[in-house]
């Protein structure tokens, strides 16, 4: 994206959707206003948005594109949390409900190892029964055969989780599951950080002040964090056509934005690539860009 393809894009959009794009080309926080009124653009006004981003984006990264290898390994789709946008989770009595052994996830674990894989993500579901250190001895058991491999694993909610089982204090938790050699920790369970949406979706799922005191007890222990935003899947098309409302996908952004990420937790350190951290020019990237992708899920109505 040239500066004079970037002038033309905004030199053809309107005036509402000119001036917060200029905002955010001039380091400006995006309001929650005007990340609502990118999120309707279209037309010329959403070819403008996405220029913009994509301009952001060659600043933020330059042209390379890095990647990580990776395997995700599920350890169990057991779960007890019943959110209403899963295809995932499972009843323990469920005919094709599955928990796999620590030597099945190492088995697996090795494969990608061997396969080049320098990354293994791990997560699950919830079952009622698990055992308090069951994190820490199943992140144990592949650092102990695979000692370089990068874990990138458990989710706040499973961290919520692990705390409440071992009835450990969580910064005595995540500190033990840092010495134990978790790389860093996947921002899933974020879904939409809003806690009037969440109590729609996914109920029993922790709320948004403690998947924020979670990441952010992470952060100063160094252990990095990614955050997932599920933008464009079903969550958001569910909320917007039964509620025909829009979703607070700015809002939720700005939240994420405002969780201040020490050098020492950002992803890229781990030297095989780039992924998220919440610099505020990648996040003033990620509304533009990912309010574009919301706007082809707006209400019906
Ligand atoms: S916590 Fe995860 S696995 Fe469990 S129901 Fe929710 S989305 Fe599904």
């Amino acid at each position: 994206m040239t500066k004079r393809s970037l002038s033309r894009a905004l030199a053809q959009c309107a005036p509402g959707a000119r001036d917060p794009l200029e905002s955010v080309l001039q380091g400006k926080e995006l309001s929650f206003e005007q990340g609502l009124r990118l999120a309707k653009v279209e037309g010329a006004d959403l070819e403008a948005l996405v220029a913009v981003a994509d301009y952001l984006r060659s600043e933020t990264v330059g042209e390379t594109i890095t990647y990580v290898v990776n395997r995700n390994i599920n350890f169990t789709n057991v779960c007890f949390v019943g959110c209403s946008f899963c295809g995932f989770g499972r009843g323990p009595q469920a005919s094709d409900a599955y928990s796999l052994s620590f030597e099945e996830v190492v088995r697996r674990a090795r494969e990608a190892w061997d396969r080049g894989a320098t990354e293994v993500c791990i997560q699950g579901g919830l079952p009622r029964d698990l055992d308090g250190f069951f994190y820490r001895d199943l992140l144990r058991a592949i650092k102990r055969t695979l000692p370089a491999m990068h874990v990138h694993a458990f989710s706040p909610m499973e961290i919520d989780y692990g705390v409440l089982k071992t009835g450990l204090p969580l910064g005595a938790y995540l500190q033990m599951m840092k010495d134990e050699g978790l790389g860093s920790i996947p921002g899933t369970a974020a879904e939409i950080l809003d806690d009037r949406i969440r109590q729609q979706l996914s109920p029993n799922k922790l709320p948004v002040a403690r998947w924020v005191e979670i990441i952010t007890m992470a952060h100063e222990l160094g252990i990095p964090t990614s955050k997932s935003q599920p933008t464009g899947c079903a969550i958001f098309c569910c909320y917007a056509r039964f509620r025909n409302v829009p979703p607070d996908l700015p809002s939720s952004f700005r939240l994420v934005s405002s969780i201040r990420t020490p050098a020492s937790t950002n992803m890229a350190e781990h030297g095989r690539g780039q992924r998220a951290t919440s610099t505020c020019a990648f996040m003033r990237f990620l509304v533009s860009f990912c309010t574009a992708q919301f706007a082809m899920f707006k209400s019906p109505g």
